[in-house]
């Protein structure tokens, strides 16, 4: 089960936002509203909310996510770093060997960082490739 499904949520999200969701579904789902019934549904959602409630819990799932995502996209072509990375503008591209591009800009950057990410995945624009990309050498 994917937490962040459960709760509706994404994990780019705040906590404040994902327990907005939360307390919606809690209501909507609450055993009070379906005869006394405890639905597998609100069960879910209290487990789902459980783990990402807690930043340390969260946290430990996201790395599992991560990691989880990483073994699926066993095609990650290389590890970079942005100085690899043709600059122009906010802009940073590369260039896939199948002559696609890997693209970030400096908005997803700068919401990555502040979410403490020290490394992301990009895809190709054209194949099913990703790039892990190091964000901590500045
Ligand atoms: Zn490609």
């Amino acid at each position: 089960m994917d937490y962040y499904q459960v709760l509706n949520s994404r994990q780019s999200e705040d906590l404040s936002v994902i327990k907005r969701r939360y307390q919606d579904l809690l209501l909507k789902h609450h055993p009070d509203k379906n005869g006394g019934v405890e639905s597998l549904l609100f069960q879910q959602v209290r487990e789902a909310w459980s783990h990402l409630s807690s930043p340390e819990r969260r946290q430990q799932y996201d790395a599992q996510l991560y990691r989880a995502q990483l073994d699926q996209d066993s095609a990650v072509w290389c590890t970079l770093d942005l100085t690899q990375f043709r600059q122009s503008g906010g802009d940073y591209s590369f260039e896939c060997k199948c002559s696609g591009v890997y693209e970030i800009d400096q908005e997803q950057l700068d919401d990555l960082r502040k979410d403490g990410d020290s490394d992301c995945l990009i895809a190709c624009d054209s194949c099913s490739l990703s790039v892990l990309v190091t964000l901590d050498n500045r």
